[in-house]
């Protein structure tokens, strides 16, 4: 069968931390419906050593291993004659924030390599040859960028048309329209003497709109006031 959704290849040393992500809820379902193809490369199995190794000592002294030009360029250029990639991202604490307008965009893409380091870090050549994108997570460090990885796959996935079972509900979450979610209830309407706001029991569509709209906006002005800038 021909395959026309999005195809994610994965590099990392750690397979086995991009199994659970994958083998559960939307990503599972998205992947069985066939939206995506998430396709997971053990970078060592391209290491031309008869060691497998993958990484060296830097040059110039310092404490930490880097990881080496060959087995990444080998898998690289395996992959790129393949077919062509919209983007070559390397997960890095040095990278651009990674936010839900990226996510948006890297949804519009057919085809991904995101490249996990370890370690130190990768040669800076093969960022300067083959990399177009670099993503942080966040301004703290992890040891490898399987769960950084893990987590751009699975704010991008769930964008995807098709996977998540209603179309709007993406759309209607937080920093969609630059505003925080506004606060979410189900039943019972009363818990503890806590009530549900009458409004949302109403059935008046427009003044639920309006007052979710009023609540998200309070929330962000409190919480996130720098969205509002
Ligand atoms: N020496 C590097 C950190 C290496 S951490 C530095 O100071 O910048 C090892 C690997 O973990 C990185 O190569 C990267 O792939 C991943 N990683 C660590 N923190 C990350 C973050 N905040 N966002 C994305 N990837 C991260």
């Amino acid at each position: 069968m021909y395959f026309s959704g999005m195809r994610i290849d994965i590099i990392t040393l750690h397979p086995e931390l991009l199994e659970s992500p994958f083998s559960v809820s939307i990503l599972k379902r998205a992947i069985d419906k066939k939206l995506v193809d998430v396709v997971v490369h053990q970078l060592r199995d391209y290491s031309d050593d008869k060691h497998r190794r993958v990484d060296d000592t830097q040059f110039g002294g310092g404490a930490g291993m880097v990881m080496s030009v060959q087995p990444i360029s080998s898998l690289l250029d395996q992959l790129m004659s393949e077919r062509n990639y919209d983007e070559v991202i390397y997960m890095s604490p040095d990278g651009s924030r990674f936010d839900q307008g990226e996510a948006n965009q890297l949804s519009t893409c057919s085809s991904l390599i995101l490249l996990c380091g370890h370690y130190k870090g990768i040669d800076q050549r093969i960022r300067d040859v083959y990399i177009t994108k670099e993503i942080s997570i966040g301004d703290f460090v992890l040891s490898g960028g399987e769960l950084p990885a893990a987590m751009v796959c699975d704010a991008v996935i769930r964008l995807l048309p098709g996977v998540l079972g209603d179309e709007t509900s993406a759309l209607t979450d937080s920093f969609q329209d630059g505003l925080l979610a506004p606060p979410v209830y189900t039943r019972p309407a009363e818990w503890r003497g806590y009530k549900v706001p009458d409004v949302l029991l109403s059935g008046h569509a427009k003044n639920i709109e309006d007052w979710r709209h009023e609540e998200a906006v309070k929330r962000t002005q409190l919480m996130r006031p720098d969205l509002l800038e």
